[in-house]
């Protein structure tokens, strides 16, 4: 997103784009990243010292609720906290992994193929479409495979060593 566009967007919806306002919707889209509301708040915090918790808090619900940040659970791989991206990026997939909680983005066909089913399907009419895949990346498959060898090593080695003792 541009800064022009956000403000043209900002100006339709009749938000006043204030600096807390802008200092966030910067702060997101030059990350690209899905952030939750503390890191947010850290960024822009350091960027102006004079802005505080609540503020940005409340200035992200507004951001949302004027259309212009999407708020994402991401599967609630950290807990109950929630990420924000800006709107205007293309429709996507969110592939969330559920050990380390890296996010990858899932562009193209089809999503737009899915939803033009459902719309013709059921005669819906999609406001907001959110596609959340959980699971396990490359790296971390790697890792509890061997973590689990490493259970089922110490499985085995645990009745033998039970033996060992009884039998003493
Ligand atoms: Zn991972
Ligand atoms: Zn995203």
């Amino acid at each position: 997103m541009t800064a022009d566009l956000s403000k043209d967007s900002l100006k339709q919806r009749g938000i006043r784009l204030t600096r807390q306002r802008q200092i966030l919707l910067d702060l997101l889209d030059r990350t690209g990243q899905h952030l939750d509301a503390e890191s947010l708040y850290r960024m822009a915090h350091e960027q102006d010292p004079k802005l505080n918790r609540v503020t940005v808090y409340r200035t992200l619900k507004l951001l949302k609720e004027g259309g212009l940040v999407d708020e994402l659970d991401l599967m609630h791989h950290t807990g109950d906290q929630h990420f924000y991206e800006t709107r205007t990026k293309q429709e996507h997939a969110h592939i969330i992994c559920l050990r380390c909680g890296r996010v990858e983005e899932f562009y193209g066909d089809p999503l737009r193929k899915l939803r033009r089913q459902v719309e013709a399907h059921f005669g819906f009419q999609i406001l907001i479409a959110r596609t959340e895949i959980g699971g396990y990346c490359a790296h971390c498959q790697v890792l509890r495979s061997q973590e689990v060898e490493q259970a089922r090593g110490a499985a085995a080695a645990a009745p033998a060593k039970a033996r060992r003792r009884k039998s003493s």
